[in-house]
């Protein structure tokens, strides 16, 4: 029996890990093989510099800080495995945990921090530029000097496309947004925030069909939806902000889940509306999404859970 399982490897994973392993919990952490797409130690493993994170003022890659994080979990006593939980049975405690390798392991707490997949377009181009023009995190890398003074383009509607393409006038030359539709789905004040910017071009009606460029990102082919012209838009940036799969598939609906899939925790906490599970980090939070607020959340998650197993176990 465990006293508790974490279930994810990002930054608020790790920190769950570190704190639970402190405090003689003795957690086991299942870090997934590729889970939601995503190698182990999570979403900053498909990143190069984090400049953001505090701490490293020299900058540090996103696997080297994930790798750092995760020699920090095993020399407090955490234990990993390299396996992706499959589904969990969290009726009644103990919980059970089933992981692709066949095994079953019962827990006396659970911290889901399975986080989030930003959605990628996949056209042609787009790996080959992945980090060199092309992000799905605008706050994340939008201040890199091969974005200053650019064209950069942000695909999507919502209030994410409206926030980062906003974020993105303080270094751009000019912001354009590109929407497939002929009218925003971004909140009236964000849309009004997009429209009063002299900085942002909304193209309508407008999808990116080719990433184009030898080592870095220099334009985009793009179609009009509505006629199927193509045309040419020389450009540095281009930022996805198309949504993200929260990674809650595994939980068949035994938890209480938003309307896109993002878990409900009572405000203030790491509590879900199972007693005993815990949620951290961007499987949680379609808001700040960022590694330092998925870490101070993995930290909550494990106090809550200490707290928990010594008032109830
Ligand atoms: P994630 O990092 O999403 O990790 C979750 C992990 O859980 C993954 O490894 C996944 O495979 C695993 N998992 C999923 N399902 C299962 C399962 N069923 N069983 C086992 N394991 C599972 N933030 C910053 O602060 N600064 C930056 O510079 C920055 N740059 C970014 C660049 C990019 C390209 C992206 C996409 C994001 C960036 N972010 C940045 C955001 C940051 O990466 C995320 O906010 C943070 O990683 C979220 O951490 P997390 O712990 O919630 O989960
Ligand atoms: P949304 O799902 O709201 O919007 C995604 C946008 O991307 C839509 O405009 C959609 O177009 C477009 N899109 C999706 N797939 C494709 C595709 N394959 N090709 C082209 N375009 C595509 O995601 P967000 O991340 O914007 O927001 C998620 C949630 O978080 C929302 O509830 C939002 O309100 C909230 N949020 C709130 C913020 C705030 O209040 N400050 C900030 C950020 C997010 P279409 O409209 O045609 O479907």
């Amino acid at each position: 029996m465990e006293n508790v399982v974490i279930i994810g490897s990002g930054p608020s994973g790790h920190t769950a890990a570190i704190y639970t392993a402190r405090a003689n919990l003795s957690p086991l952490m299942y870090e997934g093989l590729m889970a939601g797409g995503v190698a182990a130690g999570g979403q900053l493993t498909t990143t190069t510099e984090v400049e953001n994170f505090p701490g490293f003022p020299q900058g540090v890659t996103g696997p080297e800080l994930m790798s750092a994080m995760r020699a920090q979990s095993l020399k407090c006593g955490a234990r990993i495995k390299t396996e992706t939980v499959e589904r969990v049975d969290i009726s009644k405690r103990p919980f059970k945990v089933f992981a692709d390798s066949g095994e079953v392991i019962e827990a006396k707490a659970l911290i889901i921090s399975t986080g989030a997949t930003a959605r990628r377009m996949s056209i042609p181009g787009e790996d080959k530029l992945w980090q060199r023009g092309i992000s799905a995190c605008a706050v994340c890398d939008g201040a890199l000097p091969l974005f200053r003074n650019k064209v950069l383009v942000v695909i999507g509607g919502g209030d994410t496309a409206v926030e980062e393409a906003t974020h993105l006038t303080k270094y751009a030359s000019k912001v354009i947004l590109m929407h497939r539709r002929d009218e925003l789905r971004a909140s009236k004040a964000m849309q009004k925030r997009a429209f009063a910017n002299p900085r942002i071009e909304i193209m309508w009606s407008t999808v990116p069909v080719e990433a184009m460029g030898e080592k870095f990102l220099t334009g985009l082919r793009v179609k009009n939806v509505k006629t199927e012209s193509l045309s040419d838009i020389p450009c540095s940036g281009l930022f996805y902000a198309i949504g993200h799969v929260p990674n809650t598939a595994f939980l068949e609906g035994q938890i209480d889940l938003d309307e896109i899939g993002y878990i409900k925790t009572k405000p203030g906490t790491t509590e879900t509306n199972v007693f005993g599970v815990f949620a951290c980090g961007d499987v949680q939070d379609k808001k700040y999404r960022q590694a330092v607020t998925a870490a101070g959340s993995g930290c909550m998650a494990a106090l809550d859970v200490e707290r928990f197993l010594n008032e109830h176990e």
